[in-house]
């Protein structure tokens, strides 16, 4: 099993932290429990890490341009995504 890796800054990991924490679905207090979905998808799922941590930038940028007017464009570079 090869781990997902989040691609985003140490403020975006806590922010999965707490929103795993929050729906976290675990049986506690056995001696091996199973992981719940929620720590199975962050833990082993690198294509959904992806995708929140995409959302999580795209979501107030999409807010932005529909209440305020601005716009940003999509870039795709060498470097990854950058918004301008
Ligand atoms: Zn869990």
């Amino acid at each position: 099993m090869t781990l997902a890796i989040l691609h985003g800054s140490e403020t975006e990991a806590r922010a999965l932290v707490e929103a795993v924490e929050r729906n976290c679905a675990c049986v506690k207090y056995q001696l091996h429990p199973p992981l719940c979905n929620v720590h199975r998808m962050v833990l082993e799922d690198q294509q959904a890490v992806d995708r929140l941590l995409f959302y999580r930038w795209l979501g107030p940028r999409l807010w932005r341009q529909e209440w305020t007017g601005e716009t940003e464009h999509l870039v795709i570079g060498k470097g990854g995504v950058i918004w301008r």
